[in-house]
Formats: C-alpha cells, sequence, structure tokens
C-alpha cells in the first residue's frame, strides 16, 4: 500500500496569513480601518499563556491591533463581565474572546453569553452555534473552520462523501459535523458511547478525529484512500523520556492506509489561529460595511 499525501496545515496556514495580511493592508488603506482583537487571560496557567502569547503575535504580524488583558487568578466574575461589556462598546475592537478554561470561580457559559455574537470570532456563541447550525451568518469555530479548509484544498467538492466525526465537543465535534452537513456529507458523529467505533469509522471517505487520546484510531480501522483529519494534541513521553506531541490517530499505521493524512503537530494546530484572525478580519469588514474577503478556499 502506498503512503498517504501528508496534508501541510503548517504551509497552508502561513499562506492563509499571507492573503490575511494584504487584506488588512487594503483596508487600512481604502478605509482607515485597523482590525483589533482583544484577548483576555483569566490566571497563570502555562499553556493558556502560551496560547494568548502566540495569538498576540501572529495578530501584530498580520497587521492588526492586539489588545491583550491579562487579570489576576482571583478576579471576581463580576469585573470580568465589566471589562467584556467595555470591549463590545469598542469600536477599535472587531474580536473578543476570552482564552479557556477559566478559573472554577467564573462561569464559562456566562462569559461567552456575555460577549457580543459580532464579536465573538471564538464561534462559541449560542447564537452563532445557532447561525452555523440553521444557515445563518455567523462565525463558524477556528479549529473545525481550519479542518474544513484542509479538507476541501484536499479533495475540493465534499457533497455526498461519508464523514464520521469522533468527539462531540461544542468547540470542535458538533460544529465540524456542522460544516460538513453543509457541504452535503453523510455525516455521523461518533463518542465515547459509540457501540463498534472501528466499525464506524471503517465506512468513512473521511475521519475527523476529535478525541484527547493519543493514538487512540489505528490504521486498520481506516479504509484505503479515506481522508483522515487528526485534531487530536496529546503530550506523551517518547525516546530518552523526552516529551513529544501526538494526536488521536496512530500516525504511522495510518499513514499506510489513508489517502491523505494531517500529521502532528503541523497539521491542524496552525490553522485555528490563522481561523481567528480569519474571523477578526470577516467582523471588521462586517462592521464597517465592507465586502468580506472568503479566504481559504479556492472558490
Ligand atoms: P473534549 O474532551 O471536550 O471532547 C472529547 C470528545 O471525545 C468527547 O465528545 C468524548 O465523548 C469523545 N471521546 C472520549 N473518549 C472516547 C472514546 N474512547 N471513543 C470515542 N470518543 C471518545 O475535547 P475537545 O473537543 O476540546 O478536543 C479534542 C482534542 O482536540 C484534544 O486532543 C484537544 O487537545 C484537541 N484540540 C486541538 C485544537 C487545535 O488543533 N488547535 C483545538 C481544540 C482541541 P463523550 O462526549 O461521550 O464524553
Amino acid at each position: 500500500m502506498s503512503d498517504a499525501k501528508i496534508i501541510d496545515g503548517k504551509a497552508f496556514a502561513a499562506k492563509l496569513r499571507e492573503d490575511i495580511t494584504s487584506e488588512v493592508t487594503k483596508l487600512k488603506a481604502d478605509h482607515g480601518v485597523t482590525p483589533g482583537l482583544a484577548v483576555i487571560l483569566v490566571g497563570e496557567d502555562p499553556a493558556s499563556q502560551v496560547y494568548v502569547r502566540n495569538k498576540g503575535k501572529q495578530t501584530l504580524e498580520c497587521g492588526m491591533n492586539s489588545y491583550e488583558h491579562k487579570l489576576s487568578p482571583d478576579t471576581p466574575q463580576a469585573d470580568l463581565l465589566a471589562l467584556i461589556a467595555k470591549l463590545n462598546a469598542d469600536p477599535n475592537v472587531h474580536g473578543i474572546l476570552c482564552q479557556l478554561p477559566v478559573p472554577d470561580h467564573i462561569d464559562e457559559q456566562a462569559i461567552l453569553a456575555a460577549i457580543d455574537p459580532a464579536k465573538d470570532v471564538d464561534g462559541f456563541h449560542v447564537v452563532n452555534a445557532g447561525a452555523l447550525a440553521t444557515g445563518g451568518e455567523g462565525f463558524a469555530p477556528c479549529t473545525p473552520y481550519g479542518c474544513l479548509m484542509l479538507l476541501k484544498d484536499t479533495l475540493g467538492d465534499l457533497s455526498g462523501k461519508r464523514a464520521v466525526v469522533v468527539g462531540r465537543s461544542n468547540i470542535v465535534g458538533k460544529p465540524m459535523a456542522q460544516l460538513l452537513l453543509k457541504e452535503s456529507c453523510t455525516v455521523t458523529i461518533a463518542h465515547s458511547r459509540t457501540r463498534d467505533l472501528p466499525d464506524e469509522v471503517r465506512r468513512a471517505d473521511i475521519v475527523i478525529a476529535a478525541v484527547g487520546r493519543p493514538n487512540m484510531i489505528k490504521g486498520d480501522w481506516i479504509a484505503p484512500g479515506a481522508t483522515v483529519i487528526d485534531v487530536g494534541i496529546n503530550r506523551v513521553e517518547g525516546d530518552a523520556g523526552k516529551m513529544k506531541l501526538v494526536g488521536d490517530v496512530e500516525f504511522e499505521t495510518a499513514s499506510k492506509v489513508a489517502g491523505a493524512i494531517t500529521p502532528v503537530p503541523g497539521g491542524v494546530g496552525p490553522m485555528t489561529i490563522a481561523c481567528l484572525l480569519n474571523n477578526t478580519l470577516i467582523s471588521a469588514c462586517r462592521a464597517n460595511g465592507v465586502a468580506v474577503p472568503k479566504l481559504g478556499f479556492d472558490s
């Protein structure tokens, strides 16, 4: 069996960021608008600090304004809500996100609900989840939207394809399934109670793995020629006790059977921030009555 095509998410995301940068330059020159992204971090979770730093850096590199709000871990929920209300009202801020998870004393749903849906560039507000489900205009969550870009770049038209999404979280699995349904795929959503997961995966032309379990999906579960998108990011011990990242799919065996597959790292991971910047650009265009460029898709 020949080896799968490796889907290079790192290169795709770099090209998307270049296109975003060009559009930002045009928006500034033609309309005097600089897109702005506000990121709120409550507490000192090390992984969240890295994500927020990367988001801020890439926002600036695309020519946008970055507003970082780092709050102490014991910030009262009322203070956080007051900050969100201020950002909602600020015309220079087009995107707002609160880095998750938030500390236990804060109600995550209350925070997500407080963000103006028109600035909810993470796409987590129920209004945006509803828009995705019903075909309205909103924001799709960044990670699944990035997966869709990679899929369409690899396969073109997805209509009629059988897709299985393993995982049903609000931030990856469910919106991914909605996006695939919108593309006229026949979608199965699998989860921890799914009875015969290998059998479900074996019937799919497209496999999306969003579970959070290292190497769970084996090569012999994959239909020959299927396209595999591995969202999982798992830190495991590698050679000589050094930590390394692996996906939810056993890459070594799956890449012998699949037609195309994303690696971990370098597959889906880099797409998330690129799509966040894309959503921020879209928001800035909408807020100023400017036509929204459709980046990341050929047509
Ligand atoms: P969640 O923990 O919220 O959801 C995991 C899902 O996997 C649940 O729906 C769960 O089912 C399902 N699941 C767990 N065990 C099994 C099993 N044995 N068989 C089948 N399904 C199972 O995770 P997220 O959706 O937030 O993230 C998934 C993965 O994607 C993680 O590795 C995360 O790090 C990664 N990720 C990567 C991103 C990126 O690339 N930028 C962004 C976001 C996430 P049930 O609902 O029944 O419990």
